[in-house]
Protein backbone atom coordinates (compact mmCIF):
# COMPACT_ATOMS: atom_id res chain seq x y z
CA UNK A 1 0.00 0.00 0.00
CA UNK A 2 1.21 3.48 -1.10
CA UNK A 3 2.51 5.77 1.55
CA UNK A 4 1.03 9.38 1.24
CA UNK A 5 2.20 10.94 4.06
CA UNK A 6 5.07 12.60 3.41
CA UNK A 7 7.02 12.89 6.50
CA UNK A 8 7.21 9.28 6.35
CA UNK A 9 8.47 9.26 2.47
CA UNK A 10 11.27 11.90 4.24
CA UNK A 11 11.79 9.36 6.82
CA UNK A 12 12.12 6.92 4.58
CA UNK A 13 14.79 8.63 2.04
CA UNK A 14 16.57 9.56 5.07
CA UNK A 15 17.37 5.42 5.77
CA UNK A 16 18.03 4.51 2.07
CA UNK A 17 21.13 7.20 2.00
CA UNK A 18 21.84 6.10 5.67
CA UNK A 19 21.86 2.81 4.45
CA UNK A 20 24.63 3.51 1.42
CA UNK A 21 26.34 5.58 3.99
CA UNK A 22 27.01 2.94 6.91
CA UNK A 23 25.91 5.56 8.90
CA UNK A 24 26.24 4.25 12.95
CA UNK A 25 22.58 4.01 14.54
CA UNK A 26 22.81 6.86 16.44
CA UNK A 27 23.54 9.48 13.51
CA UNK A 28 20.64 7.70 12.20
CA UNK A 29 18.42 8.53 14.79
CA UNK A 30 19.42 11.71 14.96
CA UNK A 31 18.68 12.59 11.31
CA UNK A 32 15.32 10.88 11.07
CA UNK A 33 13.69 13.44 13.53
CA UNK A 34 13.76 17.31 13.89
CA UNK A 35 15.45 18.98 15.98
CA UNK A 36 13.10 21.43 16.98
CA UNK A 37 9.40 21.54 16.93
CA UNK A 38 7.26 24.41 17.95
CA UNK A 39 3.45 24.36 17.51
CA UNK A 40 1.05 27.15 18.36
CA UNK A 41 -1.79 28.67 18.50
CA UNK A 42 -2.28 32.59 16.70
CA UNK A 43 -5.32 34.54 17.83
CA UNK A 44 -6.37 37.17 15.07
CA UNK A 45 -9.25 39.76 15.00
CA UNK A 46 -11.17 39.49 11.49
CA UNK A 47 -12.27 42.32 10.07
CA UNK A 48 -15.92 42.11 10.87
CA UNK A 49 -15.02 41.90 14.80
CA UNK A 50 -14.54 38.55 15.79
CA UNK A 51 -11.41 36.75 16.60
CA UNK A 52 -10.87 33.42 15.07
CA UNK A 53 -7.66 31.00 16.20
CA UNK A 54 -5.31 29.43 13.64
CA UNK A 55 -2.68 26.75 14.36
CA UNK A 56 0.63 27.61 13.46
CA UNK A 57 4.05 25.29 12.99
CA UNK A 58 8.05 25.98 13.00
CA UNK A 59 10.40 23.02 12.58
CA UNK A 60 14.05 23.31 12.87
CA UNK A 61 15.22 20.24 11.64
CA UNK A 62 18.95 20.31 11.58
CA UNK A 63 20.94 23.22 12.42
CA UNK A 64 24.34 20.90 12.09
CA UNK A 65 25.71 23.21 9.21
CA UNK A 66 24.29 26.76 10.33
CA UNK A 67 21.24 28.57 11.17
CA UNK A 68 17.83 26.99 10.04
CA UNK A 69 16.89 27.76 6.26
CA UNK A 70 13.18 27.20 4.96
CA UNK A 71 9.93 28.45 3.62
CA UNK A 72 6.22 29.43 5.32
CA UNK A 73 3.46 27.73 4.23
CA UNK A 74 0.05 28.97 4.54
CA UNK A 75 -1.74 26.45 3.33
CA UNK A 76 -6.01 24.51 4.65
CA UNK A 77 -4.45 21.13 4.43
CA UNK A 78 -1.23 22.10 6.47
CA UNK A 79 -0.72 19.75 9.14
CA UNK A 80 2.84 19.07 11.58
CA UNK A 81 4.12 15.95 9.15
CA UNK A 82 3.89 18.25 5.69
CA UNK A 83 5.97 20.59 8.05
CA UNK A 84 8.36 17.93 9.40
CA UNK A 85 9.14 16.77 5.74
CA UNK A 86 9.30 19.86 4.20
CA UNK A 87 12.21 21.05 6.74
CA UNK A 88 13.88 17.10 6.38
CA UNK A 89 14.20 18.30 2.89
CA UNK A 90 15.13 21.70 3.09
CA UNK A 91 17.89 20.13 5.36
CA UNK A 92 19.56 17.99 2.62
CA UNK A 93 18.78 20.90 -0.32
CA UNK A 94 20.74 23.15 1.67
CA UNK A 95 23.69 20.58 1.73
CA UNK A 96 23.46 19.50 -1.57
CA UNK A 97 24.29 23.11 -2.92
CA UNK A 98 26.85 23.25 -0.21
CA UNK A 99 25.17 26.56 2.04
CA UNK A 100 26.30 26.90 5.72
CA UNK A 101 22.55 27.02 6.50
CA UNK A 102 20.61 24.01 8.24
CA UNK A 103 16.95 23.64 7.43
CA UNK A 104 13.75 24.27 8.60
CA UNK A 105 10.30 25.15 7.26
CA UNK A 106 7.03 26.56 8.80
CA UNK A 107 3.21 27.05 8.36
CA UNK A 108 -0.56 27.92 9.34
CA UNK A 109 -3.32 26.16 8.68
CA UNK A 110 -5.26 28.62 6.71
CA UNK A 111 -7.10 29.43 3.70
CA UNK A 112 -5.16 32.52 2.27
CA UNK A 113 -7.44 33.04 -0.40
CA UNK A 114 -10.10 33.22 1.87
CA UNK A 115 -8.79 36.75 3.74
CA UNK A 116 -8.34 39.81 3.51
CA UNK A 117 -5.54 41.76 2.87
CA UNK A 118 -5.92 43.31 6.18
CA UNK A 119 -6.35 39.74 7.86
CA UNK A 120 -3.49 38.36 6.28
CA UNK A 121 -1.46 41.20 7.43
CA UNK A 122 -2.48 40.81 11.07
CA UNK A 123 -2.16 36.71 10.44
CA UNK A 124 1.38 37.27 9.50
CA UNK A 125 2.11 39.45 12.42
CA UNK A 126 0.69 37.33 14.98
CA UNK A 127 2.90 34.31 13.33
CA UNK A 128 6.37 36.28 13.83
CA UNK A 129 5.02 37.36 17.22
CA UNK A 130 4.85 33.35 18.03
CA UNK A 131 8.55 32.45 16.77
CA UNK A 132 10.25 35.85 17.26
CA UNK A 133 12.41 34.34 20.13
CA UNK A 134 13.35 31.23 17.53
CA UNK A 135 14.27 33.14 14.65
CA UNK A 136 17.28 35.57 13.58
CA UNK A 137 19.84 36.00 10.78
CA UNK A 138 21.92 33.31 13.01
CA UNK A 139 19.10 31.38 14.05
CA UNK A 140 16.88 30.22 11.47
CA UNK A 141 15.49 32.29 8.71
CA UNK A 142 12.66 31.76 6.92
CA UNK A 143 11.10 32.70 3.26
CA UNK A 144 8.01 32.24 1.29
CA UNK A 145 6.64 29.04 0.37
CA UNK A 146 2.95 28.33 -1.19
CA UNK A 147 0.34 31.07 -0.52
CA UNK A 148 2.89 33.35 0.76
CA UNK A 149 5.41 36.57 -0.67
CA UNK A 150 6.97 38.94 -0.61
CA UNK A 151 4.73 40.65 1.24
CA UNK A 152 3.75 38.95 3.72
CA UNK A 153 7.94 38.66 4.41
CA UNK A 154 8.00 42.08 4.95
CA UNK A 155 4.96 42.29 7.49
CA UNK A 156 7.08 39.99 9.04
CA UNK A 157 10.28 41.32 8.94
CA UNK A 158 8.91 44.66 10.17
CA UNK A 159 7.03 42.61 12.72
CA UNK A 160 10.07 41.04 14.08
CA UNK A 161 11.88 44.61 13.69
CA UNK A 162 9.47 46.15 15.64
CA UNK A 163 9.69 43.50 18.52
CA UNK A 164 13.74 43.93 18.56
CA UNK A 165 13.99 47.51 18.12
CA UNK A 166 16.64 47.84 15.53
CA UNK A 167 17.11 46.90 12.04
CA UNK A 168 17.19 42.75 10.88
CA UNK A 169 16.70 42.56 7.46
CA UNK A 170 17.96 39.35 7.38
CA UNK A 171 15.42 37.23 9.47
CA UNK A 172 13.35 37.31 6.60
CA UNK A 173 14.56 36.41 2.66
CA UNK A 174 12.69 37.10 -0.21
CA UNK A 175 12.08 40.43 0.34
CA UNK A 176 11.28 43.42 -2.01
CA UNK A 177 13.87 45.07 -3.18
CA UNK A 178 13.28 48.67 -1.35
CA UNK A 179 13.18 46.92 1.62
CA UNK A 180 16.89 44.61 2.21
CA UNK A 181 15.69 41.91 -0.84
CA UNK A 182 18.30 40.85 -3.47
CA UNK A 183 18.38 40.74 -7.43
CA UNK A 184 17.11 37.76 -8.81
CA UNK A 185 15.49 36.03 -5.82
CA UNK A 186 12.19 35.91 -7.33
CA UNK A 187 13.05 33.56 -10.82
CA UNK A 188 15.64 32.05 -8.14
CA UNK A 189 14.17 28.38 -7.94
CA UNK A 190 12.79 28.30 -11.56
CA UNK A 191 16.50 29.56 -12.90
CA UNK A 192 18.13 26.88 -10.49
CA UNK A 193 15.71 24.10 -12.28
CA UNK A 194 16.29 25.51 -15.46
CA UNK A 195 20.09 25.21 -15.24
CA UNK A 196 19.83 21.41 -14.00
CA UNK A 197 18.15 20.92 -17.17
CA UNK A 198 20.54 22.67 -19.53
CA UNK A 199 22.90 20.67 -17.63
CA UNK A 200 20.84 17.02 -18.25
CA UNK A 201 20.92 18.10 -21.71
CA UNK A 202 24.29 18.48 -22.09
CA UNK A 203 25.27 15.29 -20.22
CA UNK A 204 22.55 13.09 -21.39
CA UNK A 205 21.93 14.45 -24.93
CA UNK A 206 18.29 15.39 -24.10
CA UNK A 207 16.49 17.72 -26.63
CA UNK A 208 15.42 21.34 -24.78
CA UNK A 209 13.77 22.50 -28.14
CA UNK A 210 11.61 19.96 -27.98
CA UNK A 211 7.98 20.22 -26.15
CA UNK A 212 7.51 21.08 -22.31
CA UNK A 213 5.22 21.11 -19.61
CA UNK A 214 4.51 22.41 -16.46
CA UNK A 215 2.16 20.89 -13.39
CA UNK A 216 1.13 23.96 -11.29
CA UNK A 217 1.48 27.93 -12.37
CA UNK A 218 2.58 29.73 -9.27
CA UNK A 219 5.75 31.94 -8.79
CA UNK A 220 8.14 28.85 -9.87
CA UNK A 221 5.54 27.82 -12.76
CA UNK A 222 5.34 30.44 -14.29
CA UNK A 223 9.19 31.45 -14.19
CA UNK A 224 9.84 28.26 -15.44
CA UNK A 225 8.03 28.50 -18.57
CA UNK A 226 9.68 31.98 -19.40
CA UNK A 227 13.14 30.83 -18.43
CA UNK A 228 13.42 27.49 -20.15
CA UNK A 229 13.15 29.54 -23.63
CA UNK A 230 15.13 31.83 -22.62
CA UNK A 231 17.97 30.00 -21.11
CA UNK A 232 17.77 26.97 -23.17
CA UNK A 233 16.60 28.84 -26.37
CA UNK A 234 13.95 27.30 -27.29
CA UNK A 235 10.89 24.65 -27.02
CA UNK A 236 7.66 24.52 -27.10
CA UNK A 237 5.34 25.21 -24.14
CA UNK A 238 2.66 22.62 -24.58
CA UNK A 239 0.52 22.46 -21.30
CA UNK A 240 0.18 24.08 -18.28
CA UNK A 241 -2.11 23.34 -14.95
CA UNK A 242 -3.12 25.15 -11.78
CA UNK A 243 -5.51 23.94 -8.83
CA UNK A 244 -8.63 25.14 -11.01
CA UNK A 245 -7.25 23.97 -14.45
CA UNK A 246 -5.21 22.53 -17.58
CA UNK A 247 -4.74 23.67 -20.94
CA UNK A 248 -3.38 22.55 -23.90
CA UNK A 249 -1.77 23.03 -27.37
CA UNK A 250 0.55 20.79 -29.59
CA UNK A 251 2.17 23.86 -31.57
CA UNK A 252 2.94 25.44 -28.15
CA UNK A 253 1.59 28.50 -26.18
CA UNK A 254 3.21 31.76 -25.52
CA UNK A 255 4.33 31.62 -21.68
CA UNK A 256 4.56 35.57 -21.68
CA UNK A 257 0.82 35.74 -22.33
CA UNK A 258 -0.13 32.76 -20.43
CA UNK A 259 1.47 34.73 -17.06
CA UNK A 260 -0.59 37.73 -18.36
CA UNK A 261 -3.38 35.24 -18.29
CA UNK A 262 -2.88 33.86 -14.99
CA UNK A 263 -1.98 37.28 -13.24
CA UNK A 264 -5.32 38.90 -14.61
CA UNK A 265 -7.74 36.40 -14.10
CA UNK A 266 -6.16 33.59 -10.77
CA UNK A 267 -6.01 30.90 -12.75
CA UNK A 268 -4.96 29.42 -16.86
CA UNK A 269 -8.20 27.74 -17.04
CA UNK A 270 -9.92 29.35 -20.15
CA UNK A 271 -6.55 30.80 -21.58
CA UNK A 272 -7.50 31.43 -25.32
CA UNK A 273 -4.41 29.95 -26.49
CA UNK A 274 -5.40 26.77 -25.79
CA UNK A 275 -7.73 23.70 -25.28
CA UNK A 276 -8.94 22.68 -21.67
CA UNK A 277 -7.31 19.22 -20.65
CA UNK A 278 -7.85 17.10 -17.93
CA UNK A 279 -5.50 18.02 -15.12
CA UNK A 280 -4.22 14.06 -14.60
CA UNK A 281 -3.38 14.31 -18.06
CA UNK A 282 -0.70 16.75 -18.27
CA UNK A 283 1.93 14.58 -17.04
CA UNK A 284 1.24 11.95 -19.09
CA UNK A 285 1.88 13.58 -22.02
CA UNK A 286 4.59 12.92 -24.43
CA UNK A 287 7.11 15.72 -23.65
CA UNK A 288 11.17 16.21 -23.21
CA UNK A 289 10.64 18.30 -19.97
CA UNK A 290 7.93 17.99 -17.28
CA UNK A 291 8.03 20.55 -14.48
CA UNK A 292 5.77 19.19 -11.44
CA UNK A 293 5.69 22.65 -9.20
CA UNK A 294 2.18 22.24 -7.47
CA UNK A 295 2.40 20.40 -4.00
CA UNK A 296 3.35 17.02 -3.22
CA UNK A 297 2.32 13.46 -3.91
CA UNK A 298 1.57 14.12 -7.68
CA UNK A 299 3.07 11.48 -9.11
CA UNK A 300 2.45 8.18 -7.53
CA UNK A 301 2.71 4.26 -8.64
CA UNK A 302 -0.90 5.27 -10.03
CA UNK A 303 0.20 7.49 -12.63
CA UNK A 304 3.88 7.09 -12.97
CA UNK A 305 3.71 4.24 -15.17
CA UNK A 306 2.30 6.29 -18.03
CA UNK A 307 4.61 9.21 -18.11
CA UNK A 308 6.62 9.84 -21.31
CA UNK A 309 8.45 12.87 -20.19
CA UNK A 310 12.34 12.29 -21.07
CA UNK A 311 13.46 14.62 -18.08
CA UNK A 312 11.60 15.46 -14.60
CA UNK A 313 12.81 18.48 -13.15
CA UNK A 314 10.92 18.65 -9.76
CA UNK A 315 10.12 22.38 -8.82
CA UNK A 316 8.16 21.45 -6.25
CA UNK A 317 9.07 19.57 -3.31
CA UNK A 318 8.08 15.83 -2.72
CA UNK A 319 6.10 15.20 -5.83
CA UNK A 320 7.33 12.08 -6.12
CA UNK A 321 5.88 9.12 -3.64
CA UNK A 322 8.87 6.53 -3.65
CA UNK A 323 7.22 3.73 -5.33
CA UNK A 324 6.67 6.30 -8.15
CA UNK A 325 10.63 6.89 -8.11
CA UNK A 326 10.97 3.15 -8.73
CA UNK A 327 8.96 3.46 -11.61
CA UNK A 328 10.15 6.34 -13.47
CA UNK A 329 13.68 4.90 -12.56
CA UNK A 330 12.82 1.67 -14.11
CA UNK A 331 11.20 2.99 -17.50
CA UNK A 332 14.56 5.51 -17.52
CA UNK A 333 13.23 8.58 -16.95
CA UNK A 334 15.89 11.21 -15.85
CA UNK A 335 14.31 12.19 -12.62
CA UNK A 336 16.13 16.14 -11.18
CA UNK A 337 15.38 15.39 -7.61
CA UNK A 338 13.30 18.09 -5.53
CA UNK A 339 16.05 18.70 -3.22
CA UNK A 340 18.82 19.88 -5.93
CA UNK A 341 16.19 20.89 -9.08
CA UNK A 342 14.52 23.70 -6.43
CA UNK A 343 17.78 24.57 -4.56
CA UNK A 344 17.77 27.49 -6.27
CA UNK A 345 15.67 29.73 -4.41
CA UNK A 346 17.13 29.03 -1.23
CA UNK A 347 20.61 29.71 -2.96
CA UNK A 348 19.52 33.14 -3.89
CA UNK A 349 18.10 33.28 -0.61
CA UNK A 350 21.81 32.66 0.84
CA UNK A 351 22.99 35.66 -0.99
CA UNK A 352 20.31 37.80 0.28
CA UNK A 353 21.15 37.17 4.02
CA UNK A 354 25.23 37.53 3.20
CA UNK A 355 23.56 41.12 1.47
CA UNK A 356 21.46 41.56 3.71
CA UNK A 357 24.85 41.26 6.31
CA UNK A 358 27.35 43.39 4.82
CA UNK A 359 24.24 45.76 3.63
CA UNK A 360 26.01 46.06 0.47
CA UNK A 361 23.75 44.69 -2.45
CA UNK A 362 25.14 42.67 -5.53
CA UNK A 363 24.54 43.01 -9.87
CA UNK A 364 21.50 41.34 -11.10
CA UNK A 365 24.92 39.35 -13.20
CA UNK A 366 26.36 38.57 -10.11
CA UNK A 367 23.78 36.81 -8.74
CA UNK A 368 22.99 34.58 -11.98
CA UNK A 369 26.40 33.79 -12.23
CA UNK A 370 27.37 32.72 -8.77
CA UNK A 371 23.39 30.79 -8.84
CA UNK A 372 24.75 29.28 -11.84
CA UNK A 373 27.95 27.89 -10.27
CA UNK A 374 26.09 26.27 -7.64
CA UNK A 375 23.40 24.48 -9.25
CA UNK A 376 25.85 23.56 -12.00
CA UNK A 377 28.36 21.75 -9.45
CA UNK A 378 25.61 20.49 -7.35
CA UNK A 379 23.51 18.76 -10.57
CA UNK A 380 27.39 17.21 -11.32
CA UNK A 381 28.02 15.97 -7.85
CA UNK A 382 24.89 14.29 -7.92
CA UNK A 383 25.50 12.17 -11.16
CA UNK A 384 28.92 11.27 -9.83
CA UNK A 385 27.41 9.77 -7.03
CA UNK A 386 24.71 8.07 -9.46
CA UNK A 387 27.50 6.90 -11.12
CA UNK A 388 29.78 5.67 -8.44
CA UNK A 389 27.51 4.55 -6.10
CA UNK A 390 24.93 3.29 -9.28
CA UNK A 391 21.73 4.52 -7.60
CA UNK A 392 18.92 6.76 -8.70
CA UNK A 393 19.34 10.30 -8.66
CA UNK A 394 16.92 10.98 -5.98
CA UNK A 395 18.59 8.61 -3.77
CA UNK A 396 22.17 9.84 -4.75
CA UNK A 397 21.32 13.36 -3.94
CA UNK A 398 20.06 12.37 -0.59
CA UNK A 399 23.19 10.79 -0.11
CA UNK A 400 25.82 13.93 -1.07
CA UNK A 401 22.98 15.89 1.22
CA UNK A 402 23.06 13.13 4.63
CA UNK A 403 27.06 13.02 4.33
CA UNK A 404 27.83 16.50 4.53
CA UNK A 405 25.32 17.05 7.66
CA UNK A 406 26.15 13.70 9.08
CA UNK A 407 29.75 15.01 9.10
CA UNK A 408 28.90 18.12 10.49
CA UNK A 409 27.09 16.27 13.25
CA UNK A 410 29.52 14.26 14.10
CA UNK A 411 32.48 16.98 14.23
CA UNK A 412 30.01 19.08 16.26
CA UNK A 413 30.77 15.49 18.79
CA UNK A 414 27.07 15.31 18.74
CA UNK A 415 27.09 11.74 17.80
N1 LIG B 1 10.44 27.74 0.05
C1 LIG B 1 11.58 27.59 -0.78
C2 LIG B 1 12.05 26.15 -0.82
O1 LIG B 1 11.29 25.25 -0.54
C3 LIG B 1 12.70 28.57 -0.41
C4 LIG B 1 13.24 28.45 0.95
C5 LIG B 1 14.19 29.58 1.33
O2 LIG B 1 14.57 30.36 0.49
O3 LIG B 1 14.55 29.62 2.51
O4 LIG B 1 13.15 25.85 -1.19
Amino acid sequence: MESYNSFKVAQQQVLEAARILNLDEATVDLLIFPQREFKFTLNVKMDNGASRIFHGYRIQYNQARGPAKGGIRFHPEETVDTIRALASWMTWKTAVVDLPLGGGKGGVKCNPKELSISELERLSRAYVRAISPMIGIDKDVPAPDVYTNPQIMTWMMDEYETLVNRHHPGVMTDKPQQVGGTEGRRDATARGGVITVREACKLYGYDPHRCYAIQGFGNAGQRAALLHQEILGGGKLVAVSDSRGAIFNRDGMDPKELVTHKLTNGTVANFPGGKPLPQEELLELDVEVLYPAALENSITSENAGKIKARVICELANGPTTPEADFILNKNNVHVIPDILASAGGVTVSYFEMVQDHYSYFWEENLVHERLDKKLTKAYKTVQEAVKEKQIHPRLAAMVVGVARVAEACKLRGWV
